[in-house]
């Protein structure tokens, strides 16, 4: 072997840009690296690496169909890669290394030590861009990043216009299939297969059926959580089992179906919400140091109330629709993005608990957990991100439940001792109906909390 690509958070064959561009010079082999350390470093959640495991497992069975080779170094962390991957490559006279560029801090430096360590070994390293629909750097007029998302997106989509959107296809076979490598031994992991199959098929088949079915509807109902109406792509996206690219095609597809610009697709906006995050990541590396966006926030003295955290984490907050969401997260290691929101404006308003917490549960939870976005995600929700919800908008569990979960439908699902409440009650039980369905009391008063929460918001106002 001359080439050897060594695949990461980029878990297919297809439209994968350092596969495919290898295999156009020569005969290839791929390189998988394992390092549960590092994994579990980053709060990496078991339903995450359970998919991992599987999308490895099912990718050295399409390579070796293709008569790629696949070989596995297993370390503890990433510090140990650049001298296990030299050392591999001398052993079997590889000469050029290929992978896809990575944006979080730990993955950056890795890359960086190993492109160091091997080009000074007279071995070549290639990267490409695989990670993010628009790969060029996206700035203002004064080539500075953007903070604010709505101009970042216009220059993204004007970027994107000059952009071919053909993702790139599967490598063609090198040789008759091999025999198919197995996964070295490694702790169980699970996730729910059944919600996620570990199959880069079975995700594109998703991709199409919802750019087909519902993307027309996703600006409609995407906020309703009982509605099966969002992708549920994002495991696969954390991955790579899906590449962004892919989404792009099936959305450019879709949108000429229905003769509709495809920039205007809602959808697409998300995926845009992506790039954003993962660019931001970069300019501002103190983001990836438990940083907030904005430093005056650091003076805000969050309680600590390990009562409430573990009502919270639990489901046992008194709040129906904020307990369904966190029961959701628990049990599937995913939550609507609605109730992302409404349950991490809770944490951080109303229990004005360290949003680093909330976002290290999450983490360690979620299937889909990545960084830049997770980050994103409870920065915008505690007000002290880039771009983020005003501090003043405290969202009201109970009115969000009865706008986005009328009949109480997500509510039952997820909190089956409320099944029988009427419609109107499900959203705040009484206190005897609570005692009957044995539903704990609220942790706390709404509007004190809220009140509370501005308050301290508003004290930092002097300190700017
Ligand atoms: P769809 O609505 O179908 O969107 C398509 C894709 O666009 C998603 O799969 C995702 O890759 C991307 N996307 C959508 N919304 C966002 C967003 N706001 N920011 C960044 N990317 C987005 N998303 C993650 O992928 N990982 C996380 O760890 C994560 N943590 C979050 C934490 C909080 C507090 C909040 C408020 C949001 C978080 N999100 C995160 C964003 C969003 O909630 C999820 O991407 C979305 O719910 C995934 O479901 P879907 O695939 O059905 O999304």
């Amino acid at each position: 072997i001359k080439h050897l690509v060594w695949l990461r958070n980029d878990l297919r064959w297809a439209d994968n840009p350092a596969l495919y561009h290898a295999s156009q010079q020569g005969y290839i082999a791929v390189l998988f690296t394992i390092t549960e350390t590092q994994w579990q470093e980053h709060k990496e959640s078991d339903a995450k690496t359970g998919l991992r495991f599987g999308l490895m497992r099912s990718l050295c069975k399409s390579l070796a169909g293709l008569g790629i080779p696949v070989h596995f170094i297993i370390e503890d962390r990433f510090s140990a890669l650049p001298n296990a991957i030299h050392d591999f490559c001398i052993k079997h006279q590889i000469q050029h290394l290929w992978f896809n560029e990575e944006l979080p801090t730990h993955e950056r430096k890795r890359d960086q030590a190993v492109h160091s360590q091997l080009t000074q070994n007279n071995i070549a390293c290639h990267i490409e861009d695989a990670d993010l629909i628009v790969a060029k750097p996206v700035f203002s007029q004064q080539q500075t990043p953007f903070k604010v998302f709505t101009p970042y997106f216009k220059r993204w989509l004007d970027l994107l216009s000059q952009q071919d959107p053909t993702p790139l296809p599967a490598p063609e076979p090198q040789s008759t299939p091999l025999p198919e490598t197995t996964l070295p031994a490694h702790p169980d992991h699970s996730h729910r297969e059944d919600l996620w199959p570990a199959d880069q098929t079975i995700a594109r088949q998703k991709l199409w059926q919802f750019c087909h079915h519902k993307e027309k509807h996703y600006h409609e109902d995407r906020d309703y959580p009982a509605q099966p109406a969002t992708s549920t792509l994002s495991p696969y996206l954390a991955l790579g089992a899906l590449g962004p690219r892919q989404c792009l095609e099936a959305i450019h597809y879709t949108c000429r179906q229905e003769d509709k610009p495809w920039q205007d697709s809602v959808w697409l906006k998300e995926l845009a919400w992506r790039d954003f995050y993962r660019q931001l990541m970069v300019h501002f590396p103190s983001l990836s140091k438990g940083c907030p966006f904005k430093p005056e926030t650091n003076a805000l003295n969050w309680r600590h109330n390990q009562a409430e955290i573990d009502a919270w984490q639990q489901g046992k907050t008194g709040f129906p629709i904020v307990d369904a969401a966190m029961r959701q997260l628990n049990q599937t290691g995913w939550m609507h993005n609605r109730l992302r929101m409404i349950t991490a404006s809770f944490f951080c308003k109303l229990m004005f608990a360290d949003w680093r917490h909330g976002e290290a549960y999450f983490m360690s939870k979620l299937i889909d957990g990545e960084y830049a976005a997770n980050n994103g995600g409870w920065q915008w929700s505690a007000s002290t991100g880039c771009d983020a919800a005003p501090y003043f908008r405290v969202f009201n569990p109970i009115r969000q439940s009865e706008t986005y979960d009328k009949q109480g439908e997500f509510i039952r699902r997820f909190v089956p001792e409320l099944t029988a409440l009427d419609n109107k009650s499900i959203h705040n039980p009484t206190t005897q109906q609570r005692q009957d369905c044995q539903y704990p009391m609220p942790i706390l008063d709404y509007k004190p909390a809220r009140a509370a929460a501005i308050a301290a918001f508003d004290a930092l106002k002097g300190l700017k």
